[in-house]
């Protein structure tokens, strides 16, 4: 019994320090609009980087021909090809291999990693197009590349520093499409990059090649980011000429925002953390309770050993027993013959560190649309945000409710004009119909 009562303690206080009311969320959507104007007032003016992407010209759906697209962002890379048939046909069909890259060429050379890229890009060219090349046109590149990399053109990027699996120094301060394209040209392969961007631009362009009014792409996966459209004469620390149309889609990276009112963004909003939370909060209520009974805690002391995916699988159990819960606790943490009780409150567990999650992420996006004067009732402008990213699309009780949260954010009246829309692989299609609406 006082192990109970030791536990309910516990989760009492995370219940408490977790909350989010609206009163708290609409407090960081204002800071996030701010710090959007800080970023674009000055380079380093705020913690979000608000970079430009000198993407001034997303697809319309009206354009046509065959594009290239090639992702590069973690142990993978994948390759497609696009045919696109203007208006009225749109994708006419799309072609996609992913390639594993080898582990010592993420830590070899520049030109052993882009040479390999390079060779299995031409090898799927040449497979894809057969007899048919391309007619003397030069086949056009749209690259995300989803790392820190500093732009001065839609086309050009240097690498700030390499992240996940990655470490190849002589890359570092060099600029990967240039890397890229002498590659290609060792092998032969006729092909220009026309556009570097990255996951998020790739989603907002994806889902903007459908329909018009979408305003930003927003990544929930491991990790956290959004981009999207503003407007030229909103961005004082650009120098540049004006763009094309008036517009600009600024890359966030976000995920280092931070207010009064919270700690850093991503730790509590992305796919990396979220297992990582509860591990913590299951430790705290072992040490302290005793509920689990007299376990070996050395699982729970692993770092990041719980995952994710594993807490969505508890939260989502229905089954009458919550045999789901049982299952993971013993299978990935060792802690076996829990009560329903217990395994109850395992679940009010997951389900505390993901509402806040979830909730979070509402107002990061009522953030977006607040920058953008969307949040009220303005004359019905319809206003869609497109989000992908492995959190959001697999679980499906985040999903739910950052949908529900923004909606109480917003007001009955206002989130009639809002629509949030799974936009799914934009980081693949995306870069292609971002080098068509570049070249055309
Ligand atoms: P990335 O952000 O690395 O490009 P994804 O968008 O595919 O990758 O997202 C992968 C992340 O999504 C994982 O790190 C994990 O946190 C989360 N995820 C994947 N599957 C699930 C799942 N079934 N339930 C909850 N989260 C999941
Ligand atoms: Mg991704």
């Amino acid at each position: 019994m006082a192990a109970a009562a030791g536990a309910e303690k516990v989760v009492a206080e995370l219940r408490e320090r977790c909350a989010t009311p609206a009163s708290l969320l609409l407090d960081v959507a204002s800071a996030m609009a701010v710090e959007m104007g800080a970023g674009l007032e000055k380079e380093g003016g705020s913690r979000v980087k608000m970079l430009l992407s000198f993407v001034d010209k997303l697809p319309t759906g009206r354009e046509e021909g065959l594009f290239y697209g090639l992702d590069l962002g973690g142990t993978n890379f994948r390759v497609l090809k696009v045919h696109l048939g203007g208006s009225k046909k749109h994708v006419v069909s799309c072609e996609s291999r992913e390639v594993t890259i080898p582990p010592h060429l993420m830590s070899g050379t520049s030109s052993e990693l882009f040479g390999f890229i390079a060779g299995e890009l031409g090898k799927f060219v040449a497979e894809e197009e057969g007899a048919n090349m391309s007619n003397g046109k030069k086949r056009e590149l749209g690259f995300t590349f989803s790392f820190p990399v500093r732009q001065r053109s839609v086309a050009s990027g240097t690498l700030v520093k390499w992240t996940k699996a990655f470490s190849i120094d002589d890359a570092v301060g060099e600029d990967v499409v240039a890397e890229l394209q002498t590659a290609m040209g060792k092998q032969g392969l006729d092909m220009h990059v026309a556009a570097l961007i990255n996951d998020a631009v790739g989603t907002l362009a994806g889902a903007r090649y459908y329909d018009e009014d979408v305003v930003a792409g927003v990544i929930f996966g491991t990790g956290t980011n959004a981009a999207y459209v503003e407007k030229a004469n909103a961005i004082p620390k650009w120098e540049g000429e004006l763009p094309h149309w008036g517009d600009m889609v600024i890359n966030m990276e976000w995920g280092n925002f931070y207010s009064s009112h919270l700690p850093i963004y991503e730790k509590l909003t992305s796919g990396m953390y979220l297992g990582e939370i509860v591990r913590r909060v299951l430790l705290k209520l072992s040490l302290q309770s005793g509920i689990f009974g007299a376990i070996d805690n050395s699982k729970l002391k692993t770092h990041f050993h719980l995952r994710t995916p594993h807490i969505s699988a508890m939260h989502h159990d229905e089954t009458p027993d919550l045999k789901i819960v049982a299952e993971k606790l013993h299978q990935t943490l060792e802690i076996t013959d829990t009560s329903l009780e217990t395994r109850k409150m395992v679940v009010e567990i997951c389900d505390i560190v993901a509402k806040r999650a979830a909730r979070l992420a509402a107002a990061g996006v009522a953030g977006i649309l607040m920058k953008l004067g969307r949040n009220g009732c303005v004359d019905k402008q319809r206003s869609v945000i497109a989000i992908d990213g492995g959190l959001f699309e697999h679980y499906t009780k985040f999903r739910e409710c950052l949908e529900s949260t923004l909606g109480e954010l917003l007001g009955e009246e206002a989130s009639k004009s809002v629509v949030v829309k799974h936009a799914n692989d934009g980081s693949g299609i995306g870069a292609a119909l971002i080098a068509a609406s570049q070249s055309q």
